[in-house]
């Protein structure tokens, strides 16, 4: 997805969700009590959050008081703080808040949208060499009287093989996530692991911004990135992805996609 595309995107979302505030603006909102106690470090995570963050990009002086940028900056201090306290090592794979996530692959890459709980896996090349193999499981969620819904928010694994100069380290970690109405995704890992690790990880998430750059990051091997199966025909083998997975995820099967792919993987890994 090219940046002016992903913007076009951001709009429409935000467009959505203050229509959806307007909607709401009818009904009164009563604000909970504060202590004064959470007031003061309210304030001190707000002022941080406007040093390391700067002010809002895409401020509207219409909706400031919804302060979307500052509360998802403050989350995202809250989400490093947690992980510190946890002596987790992490990287964040969108380093501000967004309005969509550089992990919604069904919106940036075009992936289907599960309509059933389901277990999604796919494989990438890792930047700087080795993979990382993505397990995503999406289960219903419900909350208090509203609908179910579907999602892999918290249940989004991740098992990398990194060539380092030590040789190949395998470690397990998640995608995690700032969330308020914007957010940010990140890469968590214990803490025996290299940041460098995380970083290369994170970057890899990040090259993706279309199709065709999620297809040409799908693991080189004569095996299905997706489930592992050996792979038969010619456009398989150039893909990464036998037919069947390609359908299930709704991408291209086809040669023009092949040779377009191939020129975009050499593109974002070189060789
Ligand atoms: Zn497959």
């Amino acid at each position: 997805m090219t940046t002016e595309k992903k913007r076009k995107y951001r709009r429409r979302d935000r467009s959505a969700y203050y229509a959806q505030l307007s909607a709401w603006a009818g009904s009164a909102i009563v604000a909970a009590p504060v202590s004064m106690e959470k007031a003061t470090s309210d304030h001190i995570i707000a002022d941080e959050a406007l040093r390391r963050f700067g002010p809002d990009p895409d401020y509207n002086p219409k909706y400031a008081d919804c302060r979307f940028w500052e509360s998802a900056c403050e989350e995202m201090l809250k989400e490093e703080s947690k992980w510190r306290q946890l002596h987790q090592t992490f990287a964040w794979i969108d380093e501000k808040p967004v309005w969509v996530n550089a992990t919604s692959w069904e919106i940036i890459a075009g992936l289907a949208e599960p309509t059933k709980p389901c277990t999604r896996h796919f494989r990438l090349s890792l930047i700087g060499g080795g993979q990382v193999k993505v397990t995503e499981e999406f289960r219903l969620r419900k909350y208090k009287d509203m609908e179910p819904w579907l999602t892999c928010y918290d249940r989004r694994h991740l098992r990398v093989q990194a060539e380092t100069e030590e040789g190949l380290r395998t470690v397990s970690g998640a995608i995690a996530n700032a969330i308020s109405e914007m957010g940010a995704d990140a890469v968590v890992f214990p803490e025996h692991v290299p940041q460098a690790i995380a970083e290369r990880v994170a970057a890899t998430f990040r090259l993706i911004d279309s199709r065709d750059d999620f297809m040409a990051l799908l693991l080189s091997s004569d095996r299905c990135g997706c489930c592992g199966r050996p792979l038969k025909d010619q456009v398989s083998k150039l893909l990464n992805i036998g037919p069947s997975c390609a359908k299930a995820m709704r991408l291209p099967h086809d040669i023009a996609t092949a040779n377009r792919v191939l020129a975009r993987r050499r593109e974002l890994l070189g060789g």
